[in-house]
C-alpha cells in the first residue's frame, strides 16, 4: 500500500469583505470551507466542481502560493504550515504547479531555455552546462524538440505551450504537482494528447498528481480518486469507478447527467440544475446544496450533513446517506 504523500486536514481560507463607512471587516468570503483528504504517493486525486467551487484556492493553498487560514498541510512527513518563507521555497521544489493558462504563465520575453533554466537557478542547481543539457532533455521529455529552446512562447500552440508548462514544472523533479486546469483553455484535440503526455511522465518519474479541472470526463480519464467540491466544501470523494458508475451526491449526479456517455446506448436521465451557484459570501444555511437539490428536505435547510464514509471509503456529506 503506498503511502500518504500528502494529507490535508480542515482545510480553510477566508476572504475578508470590507465595507462600510469606516471599511471594516463586514462578512467573509468563506472559498474553501473545512476540506479535507489524502493523496497517496503515485496516485492521481481529481478535485472537480464549477467555477468559484474554491478547487484552485484549495490546490494553491497546498502550496502556500495563498496563505491558508487555518488547517493542517503535511507534505512528505513535513508540516507546509509551519515552514518558513525561506524553508516553503525549498518545499516547492518537491512541489510544483501548473496552470490553466500557459501563455499567461510564461514570460514573452524569454526563450523557452530561460523559462526552463530559471527554477534551477533560483533553487542553485547544476552549472551552467549541465542546466542547459537538462533543458535539452526535458523538450524531448515532453515531446518537443532540443531546437524549440531558442524560441519564445508566442511561436508556439497552445498545446505546445502546455508541454513547455508541464516542462518548467518537472525540471526540480518534484514528487507532487498540482495541476490546475491545465488542459482547459486547449481544444478537444489536444486535450487528450497532454492528458496521456501527464499519464505517461506520471509513470516513468513515480508522480503525484492532485488534478483541478471542472470537467468530469477530463478527470475520469487521468484520475484513480475524485472529490467533488461544491460552495468551497468536498462532497463526494471516491474512487473514479465509484462515482462513475454510482455517484450518491445529487449534485454530482447532476454534473454526471451532463456528461456525455460513452456508451451511446446507455440512458442516463438528465438532471438540470436549478439557479446557479449561490454567493460563497452567504451561503445557503444547512446543506449549501439546498437551494438547488431536486431531493431537499426540511432538515436539510436547516443541518449542515456530516462527511461521512457510506462504505468502502465513498465519502458523501448528504443527509440521504445516514447509517
Ligand atoms: Fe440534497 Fe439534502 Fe442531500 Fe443536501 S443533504 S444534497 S439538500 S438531499
Amino acid at each position: 500500500m503506498a503511502e500518504d504523500l500528502l494529507i490535508v486536514k480542515n482545510l480553510k481560507k477566508y476572504y475578508p469583505i470590507t465595507g462600510g463607512v469606516l471599511g471594516g471587516e463586514v462578512g467573509v468570503v468563506k472559498a474553501v470551507d473545512d476540506v479535507s483528504f489524502t493523496v497517496k504517493s503515485g496516485e492521481t486525486l481529481g478535485l472537480v466542481g464549477e467555477s468559484g467551487c474554491g478547487k484552485s484556492t484549495t490546490g494553491r493553498s497546498l502550496l502556500r502560493l495563498i496563505e491558508p487560514t487555518s488547517g493542517e498541510i503535511t507534505f512528505d512527513g513535513t508540516n507546509v504550515m509551519s515552514l518558513s518563507t525561506d524553508a516553503m521555497r525549498k518545499m516547492r521544489r518537491d512541489m510544483q504547479i501548473v496552470f490553466q493558462d500557459p501563455f499567461a504563465s510564461l514570460n514573452p520575453r524569454h526563450n523557452i531555455e530561460k523559462i526552463l533554466e530559471e527554477p534551477l537557478i533560483v533553487h542553485g542547481l547544476g552549472s551552467s552546462a549541465e542546466r542547459k543539457k537538462r533543458v535539452q532533455e526535458m523538450l524531448e521529455i515532453v515531446g518537443l524538440s532540443s531546437y524549440h529552446a531558442s524560441r519564445y512562447p508566442h511561436q508556439f500552440s497552445g498545446g505546445q505551450r502546455q508541454r513547455i508548462g508541464i516542462a518548467r514544472a518537472l525540471m526540480l523533479k518534484p514528487k507532487l504537482i498540482v495541476a490546475d486546469e491545465p488542459v482547459s483553455a486547449l481544444d478537444v484535440s489536444i486535450q487528450s494528447q497532454v492528458l496521456n503526455l501527464m499519464q505517461d511522465l506520471q509513470r516513468e518519474f513515480g508522480l503525484t498528481y492532485l488534478f483541478i479541472a471542472h470537467d468530469l470526463s477530463v478527470v475520469r480519464h487521468i484520475s484513480d480518486r475524485v472529490g467533488v467540491m461544491y460552495l468551497g466544501r468536498i462532497v463526494e470523494l471516491t474512487t473514479s469507478s465509484q462515482l462513475y458508475s454510482n455517484p450518491l451526491h445529487p449534485y454530482t449526479k447532476a454534473l454526471l447527467s451532463a456528461v456525455p456517455s460513452p456508451d451511446p446506448d446507455a440512458v442516463r436521465e438528465r438532471v438540470i440544475l436549478q439557479g446557479d451557484v449561490p454567493s460563497p459570501a452567504k451561503p445557503p444555511s444547512g446543506c449549501t446544496f439546498h437551494t438547488r437539490c431536486p431531493h431537499v428536505t426540511e432538515e436539510c435547510r436547516t443541518v449542515r450533513p456530516e462527511f461521512m464514509d457510506a462504505g468502502d471509503g465513498h465519502f458523501v456529506a448528504c443527509h440521504l446517506y445516514k447509517s
